[in-house]
């Protein structure tokens, strides 16, 4: 079996396919035997729950992540950007890479340190990324995986607020990035602060009141 993922692999389907590989080497195949589809029951009959509840059986359950997400004031398209990069999906040059997509350069474009452009370089492990997100008082344990990183400085940030927050920090970050590429502008932190605030400006407005009035304190005490 050929394995040539170019796409990261979640942890639970990197484990799926090393089971897979392990299995399909273990055996000793037949090529007169006939393969069948066999169910867990014993029950004959198929059906498509049957099928649903054997697959789902011993699934993992997502990270709590996935479903804080979608329940922030941020607009749908920065949750979307926000969930891809949880997914490791977003399009980063490391990514582009991994496509076999030419590039002139794969290297972060917000540092000089000359690091590959990975999500997790990009948005937490650069050091130009870091200067914004401890000027706003969030610090990330690099040595974590990074979903764990996230819950805990979740949990160290201690206000409902952090989903939007961090949201519209990777956004502001994704955006600089792109300028950089794409308008060959240039980037500092003063810049990240005042179009994080214009964000946070307007994410004021969007949000409910539960949420609005946390998140007018929290802008008007750090920026
Ligand atoms: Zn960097």
């Amino acid at each position: 079996m050929e394995v040539n993922f170019r796409l990261p692999l979640s942890t639970q389907a990197a484990r799926q396919l090393s089971d897979l590989l392990n299995f399909e080497l273990s055996r000793d195949w037949d090529e007169n035997v006939i393969d069948i589809w066999k169910l867990p029951s014993n029950n004959r009959y198929f059906s498509s729950k049957k099928v649903y509840k054997a697959l789902t059986q011993n699934v993992e359950e997502a990270s709590p992540l996935f479903s804080w997400l979608w329940s922030s004031s941020n607009l749908g398209k920065h949750k979307f950007f926000f969930w891809l990069l949880l997914r490791d999906r977003l399009s980063t040059r490391n990514l582009l890479r991994r496509k076999n997509m030419h590039l002139d350069g794969y290297r972060c474009v917000l540092c000089s340190t000359g690091s590959k452009e990975t999500s997790l370089h990009l948005f937490f492990g650069c050091t130009f990324s870091q200067a914004c997100w401890n000027s706003i008082s969030i610090n990330w344990n690099l040595n974590l995986p990074p979903l764990d990183m996230v819950l805990e400085a979740k949990r160290q940030f201690g206000n409902a607020i952090f989903q939007e927050i961090v949201i519209t920090g990777c956004w502001v970050t994704w955006t600089l990035r792109n300028s950089i590429i794409f308008y060959n502008r240039s980037c500092s932190l003063s810049l990240w602060r005042s179009r994080f605030k214009d964000e946070l400006d307007l994410l004021c407005i969007k949000a409910n009141k539960k949420r609005r009035i946390p998140l007018t304190v929290w802008r008007d005490s750090f920026l």
